[in-house]
């Protein structure tokens, strides 16, 4: 038999069987269903989408094809170049029997305005697109303050936000039951091709990571919070990767943290409330970027910050991207950054605001070199915790606090047990010198400090104090 009407499901950043929204009702409509995967590797790179991500996706959607076979929904992968020629592929689907398309909402500027031309190529062929709000756990919009503004400060945000989840709960979907066996004509496309490979550490079978995300409520939430700044222990989830192109949601993580932690979740300071606290900032950053658009443009978000005349010294940004700017702690995190394609995420905060504030560079050349290498590279996450770092964005700390990346790396990394692990060269340093060995008469390999911190720090409040009063 040969079917020709059926449902389309249009997967992006929701590469799950479970809890998959869009899926979920697709299954449910009755028709027989079928799922899309466009790899875009043009508007990728213009998103400066790291290769280690690209692969992670590519491998991510193959053992999916696997898994949704499984339910008799076949995954069809295209490699496609850019957004702009989406509509037309849509429309080879639609005359396929594509009776209506099923998605989640993606936030950025961009894919809002792609996914508003693939809902009219539907529309205009008289078919109904379907999109669902999954990426934020409360939907962009549905957090505001009394008088219905925009939350701008995390605090309050979070706030309105945990008495709404109190309210009503989270909602995670089940697996949708297997469907009967379908024929489909569809048209020829070019296959979606394989990566490079580099992402193998990371596990893509989606049950795999159910069982990460579930040990972690189980074993660790409750040690969050005493455990999670120490970049030298395993103390954080490591789910961030999986979040970003949604193999596990939030709001699963949240469902599977209130079975495991019974009311801790709702204990101020408790391990797991201060995981959930974390997973509040991925919402607010969301929140953000929806109300404010121009932030994908790379504007700063306090609007006079734009003011600043950066010093910008590109020999100096090079040894912040290598890793050797003297100052053992950002060189063991770049070196982190640039082996594994993650960072932890003391350590994302002390090198971006090493970058900003003793190197004098624009945040947006570290957040371009952020997302150039991260597998967790979210433009939301990515662009709030870079302002955040640089005193231009959300935060309500003031500019004037800057963070000394040598006391942070004694508080942070006591015994220099990360640096050591990242930089062989001070394998025999002993701990009292570890986060300043210099001068340097037996560790000569390593390189010499690039920038007197104290002197740099005055430097940044006089390129403050041009676009803001001191305060
Ligand atoms: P956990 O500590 O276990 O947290 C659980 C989850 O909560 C994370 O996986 C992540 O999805 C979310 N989360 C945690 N902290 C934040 C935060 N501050 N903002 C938003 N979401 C958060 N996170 C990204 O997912 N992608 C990015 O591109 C990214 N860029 C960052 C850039 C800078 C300069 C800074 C300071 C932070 C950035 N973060 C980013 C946030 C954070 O560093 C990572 O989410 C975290 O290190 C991931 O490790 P984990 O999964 O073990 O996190």
């Amino acid at each position: 038999m040969i079917n020709t009407a059926f449902s389309l499901v249009w997967l992006r950043n929701d590469l799950r069987v479970y809890d998959n929204q869009a899926l979920f009702e697709a299954c449910q409509a009755g028709l027989p269903v079928v799922a899309l995967f466009v790899a875009t590797p043009d508007s990728w790179q213009q998103h400066f989408m790291a290769p280690i991500k690209q692969d992670f996706i590519r491998r991510r959607v193959l053992q999916l094809q696997t898994e949704l076979a499984l339910l008799n929904i076949p995954l069809v992968a295209v490699e496609g170049s850019h957004y702009d020629a989406l509509p037309a592929l849509m429309q080879q689907f639609i005359d396929a029997g594509a009776e209506a398309l099923y998605g989640h909402n993606e936030y950025e500027l961009r894919e809002r305005l792609r996914d508003n031309k693939v809902s009219a190529t539907f529309a205009d062929a008289g078919k109904t697109s379907f999109w669902f709000d999954r990426k934020a756990v409360m939907p962009p919009g549905s957090i505001l303050s009394k008088t219905g503004g925009i939350y701008q400060i995390f605090t309050p945000f979070k706030k309105t936000w945990l008495a709404r989840l109190r309210e009503t709960g989270v909602r995670c979907f089940p697996k949708p039951k297997a469907l009967g066996d379908v024929t489909l004509q569809l048209p020829a496309l070019p296959a979606m091709q394989q990566g490079d490979g580099s992402s193998a550490a990371y596990a893509v079978d989606e049950l795999q990571v159910l069982d990460q995300m579930r040990q972690f409520c189980r074993d660790k939430a409750a040690f969050y919070q005493t455990e999670r700044d120490f970049p030298a222990l395993d103390g954080t989830s490591s789910l961030s990767a999986y979040l970003a192109i949604g193999v596990v949601s939030a709001q699963q993580c949240i469902s599977r943290l209130q079975l495991e932690a019974a009311s801790d979740w709702d204990r101020e300071k408790s391990g797991a409330a201060v995981w959930l606290s974390e997973l509040v900032w991925r919402d607010f950053y969301h929140h953000i970027l929806m109300a404010f658009p121009d932030l994908i443009k790379h504007k700063a978000f306090q609007k006079d910050t734009d003011g600043i005349v950066w010093p910008n010294n590109a020999q100096l940004f090079q040894t912040w991207c290598e890793g050797k700017t003297g100052y053992p702690i950002v060189d063991a995190a770049m070196r982190q950054l640039n082996r594994t394609g993650w960072m932890h995420n003391r350590l994302r905060m002390i090198v971006a605001s090493f970058l900003v504030k003793d190197l004098h560079i624009d945040w947006r050349w570290g957040e371009q070199y952020f997302m150039s290498k991260l597998i967790d590279g979210d433009f939301a996450a990515n662009n709030g915790g870079w302002q955040w770092a640089a005193s231009t964005g959300t935060d309500a700390a003031p500019y004037f606090r800057i963070f000394n990346p040598v006391t942070q790396s004694e508080r942070f990394d006591p015994d220099g047990v990360f640096i050591k692990r990242m930089l062989p060269e001070l394998a025999d340093v002993p701990k009292k010198q570890i986060h300043w060995p210099h001068p340097l008469p037996l560790w000569s390999d390593y390189v010499k400090p690039i920038v007197d911190h104290s002197k740099a720090r005055l430097r940044t409040l006089e390129l403050f104090h041009t676009v803001k009063k001191p305060q």
